[in-house]
């Protein structure tokens, strides 16, 4: 289970304004094909706002993505950056997920692996030469011709 969840219950009694910055270094699984090679290693700062809290969160990841042509796994690294508001009244929330809890919790792991799974491709490549076994198996010179076909039926 990662552990990106954090108390914030003491910047709450603070003014508009006041923030604290922690760093980030946790193994994170994305539940995924996608796996993390390396921790997830960065830096949240939360500022407190009025009625909640805005998270800014930068960091980088290396992970093993599955080639999307020749299926060999490979190594892609990646740097994210994105901010996100809790709010203390559940009223201000578009989601669940964003409802500081009762006791000052919130819990960044469901955007930071949002995050970083929104930036893999949708057909990554290991390589741009990455030659894809595929074409040798679907040669027009293997095919069968429709006619040989026929004539193998008319005897
Ligand atoms: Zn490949």
């Amino acid at each position: 289970m990662p552990n990106f969840s954090f108390n914030i219950s003491e910047l709450l009694k603070k003014p508009e304004g006041e923030s604290f910055e922690v760093g980030l270094n946790q193994k994170i699984d994305l539940e995924s094909e996608v796996k993390a090679k390396t921790p997830f290693a960065g830096s949240a700062t939360f500022i407190r706002i009025d009625e909640g809290i805005e998270v800014q969160v930068s960091g980088k990841i290396t992970l093993i993505v599955p080639c999307g042509r020749c299926g060999k796994d490979f190594e892609t690294a990646m740097k994210i950056s994105f901010s996100k508001t809790f709010w203390e009244n559940p009223k201000l929330a578009a989601e669940p997920t964003e409802i500081i809890s009762p006791k000052g919790e919130i819990e960044l792991f469901p955007y930071i692996r949002a995050e970083i799974l929104v930036q893999i491709p949708i057909k990554p490549l290991c390589s741009k030469l990455c030659q894809s076994i595929q074409p040798k198996i679907e040669s027009p010179l293997k095919k069968p011709s429709p006619f040989d076909i026929l004539k193998g039926r008319i005897k």
